[in-house]
């Protein structure tokens, strides 16, 4: 069975494609024009079901499962910022390194130079009669300060618990085995193989 995702997102099909051998996973983009979807949920949950229902209505094809993500990280002395906010935190057509220097800035505005954080991933699995969402989280520290040039996003201001180097720093095999869409995506296996 076909595995549609609702992103055209490099980073996210690789990792997507790596961890699910067994499907042919594809892009929504190979089988239809992009088109906007407005993810107004409150929660990473309520978005990713929003992006999955949203690209499994636009198919023609019923037959194919539709998986869509969405995650961001929240930091404590920041009351949970930017959470569900994290791809727009330093606005609408903000780029990774615009949100990366504003949360940097609104830790160090705060008087510290680090605070406990954590990543979520939310994804949605749709199909023609089922919906299901599960998580995955990572837990750590966010800086005031970036180290490192790996990863992508708020990775080199991120140390995940139980490193002393930041995401930034550390392989993506590392990251691989840490990382909150890959608690998530063993889930999603777990999920795939009951449909
Ligand atoms: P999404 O594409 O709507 O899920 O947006 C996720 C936001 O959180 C983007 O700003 C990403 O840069 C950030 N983000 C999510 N996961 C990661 C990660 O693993 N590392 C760094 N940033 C991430």
């Amino acid at each position: 069975m076909k595995l549609v995702l609702a992103t055209s997102n490099k980073g996210k099909v690789r990792e997507i494609k790596d961890l699910c051998e067994d499907y042919e996973v594809v892009p929504y983009t190979d089988l239809i024009e992009a088109f906007e979807i407005v993810e107004d949920g409150d929660t990473f949950q309520a978005n990713a079901l929003i992006k999955a229902r949203a690209v499994f209505h636009a198919l023609d094809d019923k037959d194919v499962i539709v998986l869509a993500d969405d995650s961001g990280i929240s930091v404590d002395i920041l009351g949970g910022e930017p959470g569900i906010f994290s791809a727009r935190y330093a606005g609408a057509d903000a780029s990774d390194v615009d949100n990366l220097h504003k949360l940097m800035s609104a830790i160090a505005e705060k008087g510290v130079r680090s605070s406990p954080a954590f990543y979520t991933a939310a994804i949605a699995i749709v199909t023609k009669n089922r919906e299901k969402t599960v998580h995955g989280w990572m837990h750590g520290t966010a800086l005031s300060y970036a180290r490192g040039e790996g990863g992508f996003g708020y990775d080199p201001m991120f140390i995940p618990l139980g490193y002393e180097q930041t995401l930034g720093e550390l392989s993506n095999d590392v990251k691989k085995k840490l990382s909150h869409r890959s608690q998530a995506l063993a889930l999603v296996k777990k999920v795939l193989k009951r449909l």
